[in-house]
């Protein structure tokens, strides 16, 4: 049970940690005196005593809202506390205390662990410097689902491609859980607890007991608390795609008063949610990883009444008078005065033998991130010349043996942002190698070869190699907007400017005025980021266009 406050109200508590003592002291002081009253201030001198508090107020049940860390300490550094205490707290808010000399080493470091802020010694006067930051923090805390989560449980194998996808599946949505390998000792015993033979994996036990044989991320999703099902049939607004986009409008749609829904496939966050760390955002000039920026937007947008649907793909768009209506794959629909295509791009497949049969399995399209700690030790290869390959290599290079990027072209300048090249070319276990494409991937259970071709001499050499991950360019998937909605030979979505020819207005076009900027062929329904044509592909102007879509509808609601 929480620590209680004698009013009733939970308890949580603050957890600093500092090896000198005349520091740790002056913090826990400093602390206290503001925040005494409604949290407990835990104070501890070393890294080892501190994870061994956070341990027993985690088998106590406590609360943790933000630990604050020293940077260096002897035993282990406050980088290297923090990752462990993530472990046990993943949702405490994390800070890092820094001397001034040891901020860029900080900074570097940062990449490591998602940290919330660091913050330089000395803090005086904590007023300006100490508390407003604190203040943030506990607000985050307490306006996230702070209750203790009883953990889901992934009992699966290893080179199960559905194990692999529930586990991306569960990540991406910020669902904590714990993974069980199927043939180690307590795998097994939580596979004969909810009585499955293990031969259909992965088995998913949900926080209230309920084991899920090879679940469907529909399903998935509704035993593990994720919003399925919309609460009304009419909207002022319904955004399809989870994105930074969708997330942009759904966050101004619902805060200036729309009856906003935002209706996504798979997981909020979209591109970016895969993201191990985006350095260019405004306003993060230590990077923030995709993961936080989505978990950040979700909540802002649930803050504003935002209604956000997860596993609902949107397979139809109609317009029935001034009512647009989206029909899901399952059948049902909902209508709504306007809609905002936010449905951005997705990875293309590589068309090389024995790629499809290895997904899953050592072949990754997309995303670095779960798989990252499997990595360990291990050579990897991955294929893309593009900021998101470049840094999917950045971040595995910490973890594996060696990490070699495999383009296309000569070179990564054309394709490729400069300080990413930079990193790269600072990092000893990463190689580059051009002109060089995957003709074949060939393993048993998983992947365990990759033949290479060099494009400039044809020559080709097969490889050891356990990991692949492609990053190889990426198509809008609009099929299902045929006939309905003007979109490029591409596929990508038409919208104002490029929608009138020599003047003329878009074909059905009945209006008396021009689309709006962002408005596509059938007035009311918007676009906005990867998914619109000659867009710019970046996570700002995805969430720029989400905003400006916004304000397009209002624009378009004034004149119906
Ligand atoms: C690994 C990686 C790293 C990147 N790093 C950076 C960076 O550092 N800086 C930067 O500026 N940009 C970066 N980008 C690009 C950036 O992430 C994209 O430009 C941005 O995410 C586009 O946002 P979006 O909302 O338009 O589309 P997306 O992010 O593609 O989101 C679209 C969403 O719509 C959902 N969807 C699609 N169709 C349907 C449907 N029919 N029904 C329901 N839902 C649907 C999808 O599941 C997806 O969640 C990176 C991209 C990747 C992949």
């Amino acid at each position: 049970m929480p620590v209680m406050a004698p009013d009733g109200a939970t308890r949580t508590a603050i957890v600093t940690v500092d090896d000198d003592p005349g520091v740790s002291r002056a913090v826990a002081r400093d602390l206290r005196r503001r925040y005494g009253e409604q949290h407990r201030i835990v104070r501890a001198e070393s890294a080892d005593a501190a994870l061994d508090a956070l341990r027993q107020m985690k088998l106590r049940g406590d609360l943790v809202a933000v630990i604050l860390a020293d940077y260096r300490m002897p035993q282990m550094n406050g980088i290297e506390f923090l990752e462990r205490a993530m472990d046990i707290y993943p949702k405490a808010r994390r800070v890092l205390l820094t001397a001034y000399a040891d901020t860029g080493a900080a900074i570097d470091a940062i990449n490591v662990v998602d940290l919330d802020h660091y913050l330089l010694k000395p803090w005086d006067p904590p007023e300006e410097k100490l508390y407003p930051v604190v203040d943030g923090l506990l607000e985050a805390w307490l306006a996230s689902d702070h209750r203790p989560v009883p953990e889901t449980k992934v009992v699966g194998h290893r080179w199960s491609a559905r194990s692999s996808e529930v586990r991306e599946f569960l990540a991406r949505n910020q669902v904590p859980y714990r993974w069980y390998a199927s043939d180690e000792p307590e795998g097994q015993r939580l596979l004969d607890a909810a009585g499955a033979d293990g031969l259909r994996l992965p088995v998913v036990i949900t926080p209230d007991g309920e084991a899920l044989v090879e679940p469907a991320d529909a399903e998935l999703a509704s035993k593990v608390g994720l919003a399925t099902t919309p609460s009304r049939d009419f909207y002022d607004l319904i955004v399809i795609g989870g994105g930074p986009a969708g997330l942009g409008a759904a966050v101004y749609g619902a805060s200036e008063g729309l009856r906003t829904v935002l209706v996504e496939r798979t997981a909020t966050g979209g591109q970016a949610g895969q993201s191990s760390r985006i350095e260019n955002y405004l306003g993060f000039p230590d990077g923030v990883s995709g993961a936080q920026l989505t978990d950040r937007a979700r909540r802002q947008a649930a803050k504003f009444g935002a209604e956000v649907l997860t596993t609902r793909d949107v397979v139809g768009l109609e317009v029935n008078g001034s009512a647009r209506g989206v029909r899901f794959a399952d059948g049902t629909g909902i209508d709504a005065h306007t809609v905002i295509l936010a449905t951005g791009v997705s990875y293309r497949r590589l068309a090389a033998p024995g790629l499809d049969e290895m997904t899953g399995r050592g072949v990754y399209y997309g995303s670095a991130l779960t798989e990252a700690a499997a990595c360990s030790e291990q050579d990897v290869y991955i294929v893309g010349g593009a900021n998101s390959a470049g840094q999917a290599a950045v971040y595995l290079s910490r973890q594996a043996r060696s990490v070699t990027l495999l383009i296309r072209g000569p070179s990564l300048e054309r394709s490729m942002s400069y300080y990413l090249i930079q990193q790269i070319d600072n990092i000893p276990n990463i190689t580059v190698r051009t002109c060089t494409e995957v003709i074949r991937a060939q393993g048993a259970d998983h992947l365990e070869t990759l033949t290479l071709r060099d494009t400039s001499t044809g020559a080709s050499q097969t490889v050891d190699a356990g990991w692949l991950f492609l990053f190889i360019g990426a198509a809008p998937l609009t099929d299902w907007l045929d006939g309905v909605i003007m979109r490029d030979e591409r596929g990508f979505v038409l919208a104002g400017p490029d929608l009138t020819v020599e003047g003329e207005q878009p074909r059905g076009w009945q209006l008396d005025r021009a689309p709006y900027h962002l408005e596509t062929s059938v007035p009311g329904v918007f676009v906005a980021g990867d998914a619109r044509a000659e867009s710019p592909k970046r996570v700002a102007s995805a969430v720029g266009e989400g905003a400006m879509a916004v304000m397009l509808v209002h624009r378009y609601l004034e004149r119906l």
